[in-house]
């Protein structure tokens, strides 16, 4: 439909064409804008309520949590290393929206304040993200400090976190729509240069995960005390199911059977693997990062280097916000785009090829969980011993 419009529509009235297919994408983007801000408050409380209140479990819980935030961020800083080397945004320059304006360059300071912002309405906006995910951490932590008057609350904001996740369900429904309007928009606009770069992207993303996968996870399994080999084959079952139903959560059944043969015990790989699954997705942190320098790219905006740990550690918070369905990771990027003061309709954008993008993602995240299981085993004094 798109090169039918490109070779068949007049230039002069292109378009004017393409921009009512255009609108069938924003109209998902201006949605997930709504819905963000409610999915964060209760996920992220949510999730904070879960993780203290399984405290009694001390010092497994802090040693995954470390092994977890170290290889997410090794993940994100690969990302970074993708979109500089394969640069899949560069051929094609997107113009910006009428509404945009670009961000000021923040000093250091205002960096950090940027965590802060004070006025009440920027909660209810993706722009006020990071200060809305602080303020969910800061509330679960006090729910918890509430003890056992606390637990309603705890149980009302796990029961909204799930509403929160079937209600993007529902928002996904429409995503094929939205994905065929932007596609055509974009193909009719750009031609083949948008599929060049959504080709390299595609390559950058598969390229440096494999990096990840091969050099961080195969030390950690060698630490751990297990043959790499073993590893790799007993992975391979939770690597296809992740890959095939692009859900950590879905996996999690796979993963714990693949830790068990694996040799690690039921009462450590019960505890890391459900977090795992929630909060480790270093497959999209890696993800996050890149996406965000490709859409840039596209629109000719520069992140300088200096923004580098920035990048990173909102890659790692986004990722670990991330619910574990199909397709989230581009919804999250929302908070990505609005931290980096670029156009949101980059959600849109990264639809269109989210399947393919997807499936690796989810495989890495899931994958990442059982690696780091394994080091944990070993640290805690049970080396896993794989059943034979
Ligand atoms: N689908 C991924 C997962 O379940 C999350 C994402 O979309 O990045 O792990």
């Amino acid at each position: 439909m798109g090169f039918a419009i490109l070779y068949t529509v007049p230039e002069e009235i292109r378009p004017a064409y393409a921009s009512w297919f255009k609108v069938l994408g924003d109209i998902l983007v201006r949605l997930i804008k709504i819905i963000i801000p409610p999915v964060i408050l209760f996920t992220i409380t949510a999730a904070v309520c879960t993780i203290a209140d399984l405290r009694r479990l001390g010092k497994t819980l802090g040693l995954i949590l470390i092994l977890y935030v170290i290889t997410s961020y090794i993940a994100a800083g690969l990302g970074i290393v993708a979109a500089s080397i394969f640069r899949p945004g560069e051929g094609v320059t997107l113009p910006l929206p009428k509404e945009y304006t670009p961000p000021k360059p923040l000093s250091p300071q205002e960096l950090i304040l940027y965590f802060f912002k004070p006025e009440l309405y920027h909660l209810f906006t993706v722009k006020g993200a990071p200060t809305l995910i602080l303020i969910a951490i800061i509330l679960g932590i006090g729910i918890v400090l509430l003890g056992d008057r606390g637990r309603p609350i705890a149980k009302f904001f796990d029961i909204m976190s799930d509403l929160m996740i079937r209600t993007l369900r529902v928002i996904m429904w429409y995503t094929p729509v939205a994905v065929f309007g932007y596609a055509v928009w974009l193909i009719s606009t750009y031609g083949p240069a948008m599929l060049g770069a959504y080709g390299k992207f595609l390559a950058a993303q598969y390229s440096l995960t494999a990096v990840h996968v091969l050099f961080v996870y195969t030390p950690i399994v060698f630490l751990a005390g297990l043959n790499p080999l073993k590893y790799y084959k007993e992975q391979s079952e939770p690597f296809l199911v992740a890959y095939s139903t692009r859900s950590s959560a879905v996996t999690l059944p796979y993963n714990m059977a693949a830790a068990k043969r694996m040799g690690v015990r039921d009462e450590i790989f019960r505890l890391t693997l459900p977090i795992g699954a929630t909060v480790n997705m270093d497959g999209t942190a890696l993800y996050q990062a890149l996406s965000t320098l490709f859409i840039a790219q596209l629109f000719g905006i520069t992140i300088g280097a200096h923004q580098a740990f920035l990048l990173m550690t909102m890659a790692v918070i986004v990722s670990a916000a991330c619910a574990a369905v199909p397709g989230a990771g581009p919804i999250m990027l929302a908070i990505m785009l609005s931290t980096f003061g670029l156009p949101l309709e980059g959600i849109a954008i990264m639809l269109v090829v989210d399947p393919i993008s997807d499936a690796l993602r989810t495989a890495t995240n899931v994958s990442g969980d059982n690696a780091c299981t394994l080091l944990i085993s070993r640290i805690l004094g049970y080396k896993p011993t794989p059943l034979s």
